[in-house]
């Protein structure tokens, strides 16, 4: 069941029920006309991932500074898009199963979905759906560019399915998905640019021997908030796939140099107990809080550290400073943006200290 809205716009965010998940307004504009500054003018695109916002309002402000579409990784998620009005979707993803299909070829009506392989059955697959309702998908091969996830082998694999979506009179052959995600959290630099500087190449190979049959790419997508400075500068890579770069989070701030980004996403949360001296439990704890990448940090007070998450308890430990007053509300920045957001049904949006708006995480909890 969707809750109630945590909040109303112009009430103070102090009165904002907790847990919540917050947008600092002012943060989040600065970080989305950051990335569009910084790609104005290059000939690269920015395709923003919505898996990490899942928001058709949070879409269409990208759109707006110039981002040529988005990336959703679940049919599901390229349906509240689609359904937003959103022109232009590439599920990042491979999607298998025929109802999976169906459901990707009947969205074609109103927005443009396109689609990653890295199987021949799945390029026959996905023919049959699309032959099925007179649709016609444009399908990506991926690229396997170093992280061994999804993706075939550059060279000759990649080659024979561009050549099978081709000559399917459904499909459209698109270009290349290469998108290496065990580089984005790499600490040092030098270890980022040392696997984007892999990536490349292997990408850079693959472009040029579909090119040579015939087979131009018209997207070469890839990167995320943690290497797309390298992707960007490659000459390669036309589309760039950020999606933590709106919000930030405490995994990519642990990043030697982190992305040039502000942290713009919290969740509010409420002193619950103060019973046990130097010790404050907050109402934020497992369900409210991903912390698959690492316990949150309470924003602005350092003496404070949350050591400990349980269901619904988060215990903090005041090791400087005074403690924070039973019912005191305090800003968490999440170990990992995108999995804390799809907790909520609701984003408040504040600015200096007020509840500006409320937008609904639209394709919460959408992972079919
Ligand atoms: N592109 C793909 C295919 C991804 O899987 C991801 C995240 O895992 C991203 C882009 C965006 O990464 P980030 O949110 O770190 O910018
Ligand atoms: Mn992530």
């Amino acid at each position: 069941m969707m809750q109630p809205p945590p909040a109303q716009p112009g009430m103070p965010e102090d009165e904002v029920d907790t847990p919540a998940l917050l947008i600092d307004l002012d943060a989040f504009e600065a970080n989305l006309d950051a990335m569009a500054t910084r790609l104005e003018g290059t000939g690269v695109k920015l395709r923003a991932h919505a898996k990490t916002h899942k928001s058709p309002v949070i879409a269409r402000l990208q759109m707006a500074r110039g981002a040529v579409g988005q990336c959703v990784q679940k049919v599901g998620e390229a349906e509240v898009l689609a359904w937003g009005g959103i022109p232009d979707i590439l599920v990042s993803n491979e999607v298998v199963g025929r109802t999976k299909l169906a459901r990707l070829a009947a969205l074609q009506r109103i927005s443009r979905v396109a689609v990653c392989v890295d199987d021949a059955a799945q390029v026959s697959a996905l023919e049959a759906a699309a032959e099925a309702v007179g649709a016609r998908i444009t399908v990506l091969v991926e690229l396997d560019c170093g992280a061994s996830r999804c993706g075939v082998e550059p060279g000759p694999p990649v080659v024979a399915l561009a050549r099978q979506i081709a000559a399917s009179p459904h499909l459209i052959f698109g270009g290349l998905q290469s998108y290496h995600g065990s580089a984005q959290h790499r600490r040092r630099p030098e270890e980022r640019a040392a696997a984007i500087a892999h990536a490349v190449e292997v990408t850079r190979r693959s472009v040029e021997q579909l090119t040579q049959q015939g087979l131009p790419c018209a997207i070469v997508g890839g990167g995320g908030t943690g290497t797309f400075e390298h992707e960007l500068a490659s000459g390669v890579y036309n589309e760039i796939q950020a999606g933590s770069y709106a919000f930030m989070d405490a995994d990519y701030a642990r990043n030697e140099v982190p992305p040039p980004f502000r942290q713009s996403l919290f969740v509010l949360s409420t002193v619950m107990s103060r019973a046990i001296p130097g010790v404050a439990v907050l109402d934020a704890g497992l369900k409210a809080l991903a912390v698959d990448s690492g316990l949150p940090l309470v924003h602005g007070r350092p003496g404070l550290r949350y050591a400990g998450a349980s269901d619904e308890h988060g215990k903090l430990l005041v090791e400087d400073g005074t403690a924070p007053a039973l019912g005191e509300k305090l800003r968490l920045v999440p170990g990992h943006c995108d999995p804390t957001i799809d907790r909520y049904d609701w984003y408040v949006g504040v600015r200096r200290g007020r509840v500006e708006c409320l937008w609904p995480v639209a394709a919460r909890g959408m992972m079919q």
